[in-house]
C-alpha cells in the first residue's frame, strides 16, 4: 500500500495530487509497475522488506497518460513512529540514459550480425586468430590471413597437408603440452601454452598460443590466437648454452690454474731448498735463483690476466689515451722479446709499414695485446721457427689511420673449430698437461676486450701444423705532441742522503722495499701502518723526510686515509710532502684514486728498482718545475 509520495514525483507522473494517484492505482504501488518487471522487483523490494538493507532495482512505471518510462528505484526499510515497517523509495527518471543505450546497442547488433564487419575484424587482427571445433583432432573452422602468415602455411595447405586438423600441425613432441592445455581451457574457460608448429620444409616454429572456449548450445568452439616466439625462445636457449659452456670452461680454468700455479710454486719451493742445501756453490745458486724469478713472472702473469679480466668484466677498465710513438713502440717491443727467441732458436723479424707514427692510444693496452700475442707465438712456435711482427698503417683519413698490428708464426697453429672460441675466456685448445705449455688461457681474451674498447677488430689465421696470424686493428687518432722523453739527467738524479718514510704494513715487503731503497742511496725509515706514519711526521723536526712511500692496503688506517690526513696538515712541512703510492695493482683508476687523495704518483708491486726510481725523479722534476 502508497502512504506518500512527494510532489516531484506527482508531476512527473501527471498527476494533481495524492489522492487522485492513490485512486487510479488502488492504493497499491505494485499496479504502477509494468507487467514485465513486476516479478523481479516484488522480489527485490520484498527481500529488503524482510531483511533490511538496501534495494536498486531498474523498472518500468506507469504514468497518468498510462505511457511507461525507465526508472531506478533505490531505497531501504524504515520503522516509522507507528511501530512499523516501511519502505522508502527514492526514483530516478532513466529515460534518456535507456534510449542512449538502446541506440548504441541497436548500432552494435547492427554490425555483429553484419558478417563483412565480423570477417574483417578477424581477417586483420594480429596474432594468427583461429578458431576449431571441440571435436577430435581439433578440426580448423576458421583462421584469418595473419595466421597463415605466422605459420607460413595457405589454407589449401593446411587442408592438404593436416587433412585441417590441428591437432596435425602440432610438431609431435609437443601434443601433449596442447592436450594438457585444453584440459585448463576446458576447466577455466581459457588457456595458454608455448609450443612448436610444424614448420613448412622441415624443424618447427615456437609459438605462444592463448586460447578460450566459447560454448553456444550444446556445442563448443575454441577461439585462438597465437604469436611466433621463435627469436625469443632461441635467444634464451642460446644464452643458457652460452652459460652452461662459460661454467664449464671456468671449471676446467680452477682445475687447470690450479695446476698452473702449483707448477710454479713447487719450482719456487724446490729451488729454494737447493740454495738452502747448496748455499756455498755459487753456480748452483745463481741457476736456482734464475729460475725462481722465472717461475714466479709465470705466476705473476696468471694473477694479473685474472684480475684484468674480472675488471674489464666488471665494465671497471677505460680508455687512458697519450702520445705514442708507434716505430719507438714496435721497437721497444721487439727489444722485449728478442732474448726469449734466441733462445727459443725461433727466428724474429719485425716489418713495420707506418707512415704517420705520432698517435694517441692507450699504450698500456697496445703493449699487453702486443706481449700477449708474441708470448703466444714464442709458445706454440717450435725450435727453428719464425716469427714475424709488425704494424701496418692502413686507411689514413687525414686525422687518424687503423693501425694492424701482426703477429705471424710459423708455429702448431690451431684448428677451424678452436678458432671460433679463442677469444673466448679460460679457453684452451690443449691444456698445460697435453701440451707442456703453460698459461691460463686468458691471454686471446684480453686481447679481444681491450681491443673491442678501443674501438678495434681481432682476426686470426691459422691451419695445424703451418703457424698462425693474428691481426689486431685499431683505429687511432694523430697526436699533434710529440711523445714526452725521460731527459737521461733525471735518471741520474742523486738520491744519496734523501730520507724515505716508508709506510707498509707487510714485514717482507717492507724488507725488499729497504733493500731496493738503500741501494739507490736513501735513508730509510718505516711505519708499518698511516697512524704509525703520521705519528713519525709529527715527531720529525720540519724537513727531515723527503718522501713517503704509501702502500694502500693496510690495518688501523689505510694509505687513502693517511694522506688525506697528511693534506690536511696545519704544518706545511708535512702537508706538502711528496707521497708516492705503492699498489699490488697498476690500474688506471687505482693511480687516479690514489691522485685524487693527493698523492705525487703510483708506482706498482713487485717493487722494480728502475721504475721507481724513475717515478722518483719524476715527482721530484715536478716538485722543482713548481718551485
Ligand atoms: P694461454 O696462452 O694462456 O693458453 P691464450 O688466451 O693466450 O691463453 O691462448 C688460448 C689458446 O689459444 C692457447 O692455449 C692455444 O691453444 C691457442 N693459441 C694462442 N696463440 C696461438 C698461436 N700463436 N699458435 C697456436 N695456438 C695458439
Amino acid at each position: 500500500p502508497l502512504s506518500y509520495v512527494n510532489r516531484q514525483l506527482l508531476d512527473v507522473l501527471g498527476y494533481e495530487n495524492l489522492e487522485e494517484f492513490s485512486n487510479d492505482i488502488d492504493g497499491l504501488v505494485f499496479n504502477t509497475i509494468h507487467p514485465d518487471d513486476v516479478d523481479r522487483v516484488t522480489k527485490d523490494l520484498t527481500k529488503c522488506a524482510q531483511n533490511g538493507g538496501f534495494f536498486e532495482t531498474t523498472y518500468r512505471m506507469r504514468k497518468k497518460d498510462q505511457t511507461w518510462f525507465w526508472i531506478v528505484s533505490r531505497g531501504t526499510r524504515i520503522k516509522t513512529n507507528r511501530g512499523i515497517y516501511a519502505l522508502l523509495c527514492v526514483i530516478t527518471d532513466m529515460t534518456e540514459f535507456v534510449k542512449r543505450q538502446n541506440e548504441t546497442n541497436k548500432q552494435n547488433e547492427l554490425l555483429l550480425r553484419n558478417e563483412l564487419t565480423s570477417q574483417a575484424v578477424l581477417e586483420r587482427m594480429p596474432g594468427g586468430y583461429h578458431r576449431c571445433a571441440n571435436l577430435d583432432g581439433w578440426p580448423f573452422l576458421y583462421f584469418g590471413s595473419s595466421f597463415e602468415e605466422i605459420t607460413g602455411w595457405t589454407k589449401e595447405e593446411i587442408e592438404k597437408e593436416f587433412n585441417n586438423l590441428f591437432i596435425n600441425m602440432v610438431y609431435s613432441e609437443d601434443i601433449p603440452v596442447c592436450e594438457s592445455v585444453i584440459k585448463d581451457i576446458e576447466e577455466y574457460g581459457y588457456g595458454n601454452a608455448v609450443y612448436r608448429l610444424k614448420k613448412k620444409g622441415g624443424g618447427y616454429i615456437w609459438v605462444s598460443d592463448s586460447t578460450m572456449i566459447v560454448n553456444i548450445g550444446d556445442e563448443s568452439f575454441y577461439h585462438g590466437v597465437l604469436a611466433d616466439v621463435s627469436d625469443q625462445i632461441e635467444e634464451m636457449e642460446r644464452a643458457k648454452k652460452q652459460a652452461e659452456a662459460s661454467s664449464l670452461a671456468k671449471s676446467t680454468f680452477l682445475f687447470n690454474a690450479s695446476h698452473d700455479i702449483r707448477t710454479p710454486m713447487n719450482a719456487i719451493q724446490g729451488f729454494a731448498h737447493i740454495i738452502e742445501e747448496n748455499a756455498d756453490n755459487g753456480v748452483i745458486v745463481k741457476d736456482s735463483i734464475k729460475k725462481i724469478i722465472q717461475s714466479s713472472q709465470t705466476l705473476m702473469t696468471l694473477l694479473n690476466d685474472v684480475l684484468d679480466l674480472s675488471r674489464i668484466e666488471r665494465g671497471k677498465d677505460k680508455i687512458d689515451a697519450q702520445p705514442i710513438d708507434m716505430v719507438e713502440h714496435t721497437a721497444k717491443l721487439y727489444e722485449m722479446f728478442v732474448g726469449e727467441m734466441e733462445q727459443a732458436d725461433v727466428e724474429f723479424i719485425m716489418k713495420n709499414s707506418i707512415k704517420h707514427p705520432l698517435v694517441l692510444g692507450d699504450e698500456l693496452k697496445l703493449t699487453r695485446i702486443a706481449m700477449n700475442l708474441l708470448s703466444n707465438a714464442r709458445k706454440f712456435t717450435p725450435s727453428g721457427g719464425t716469427v714475424t711482427f709488425g704494424v701496418n698503417e692502413e686507411n689514413f683519413n687525414g686525422d687518424g689511420a687503423d693501425y694492424c698490428l701482426y703477429v705471424r708464426d710459423t708455429g702448431i697453429g690451431m684448428s677451424d673449430e678452436f678458432q671460433k672460441r679463442a677469444f673466448e675466456q679460460f679457453e684452451r685448445e690443449r691444456s698445460s698437461t697435453e701440451s707442456g705449455v703453460m698459461g691460463s688461457g686468458l691471454g686471446l681474451a684480453i686481447i679481444k676486450r681491450f681491443t673491442d674498447l678501443m674501438g678495434g677488430e681481432c682476426n686470426i689465421e691459422s691451419s695445424i701444423g703451418h703457424g698462425t696470424e693474428i691481426t689486431v686493428r685499431i683505429p687511432l687518432k694523430l697526436s699533434s705532441v710529440s711523445v714526452p722523453v725521460i731527459k737521461p739527467e733525471m735518471l741520474d738524479f742523486s738520491f744519496a742522503g734523501k730520507r724515505i718514510l716508508l709506510v707498509e704494513d707487510n714485514d717482507f715487503n717492507r724488507e725488499i722495499a729497504r733493500y731496493v731503497f738503500e741501494n739507490a742511496g736513501f735513508e730509510v725509515d718505516e711505519a708499518e701502518n698511516g697512524v704509525v706514519c703520521i705519528d713519525k711526521l709529527n715527531e720529525s723536526p720540519d724537513g727531515y723526510y723527503d718522501f713517503i712511500l704509501m702502500d694502500i692496503q693496510m690495518p688501523i688506517m689505510d694509505g687513502y686515509v693517511a694522506t688525506a690526513e697528511i693534506r690536511n696538515h696545519l704544518n706545511p712541512y708535512i702537508a706538502n710532502i711528496p707521497i708516492i703510492a705503492m699498489t699490488a695493482n697498476a690500474f688506471e683508476s687505482d693511480k687516479e684514486k690514489c691522485l685524487k687523495v693527493g698523492m705525487n704518483g703510483h708506482i706498482g708491486k713487485p717493487l722494480d728498482a728502475q721504475a721507481v726510481l724513475k717515478e722518483f725523479a719524476r715527482v721530484l722534476e715536478k716538485q722543482g718545475e713548481k718551485k
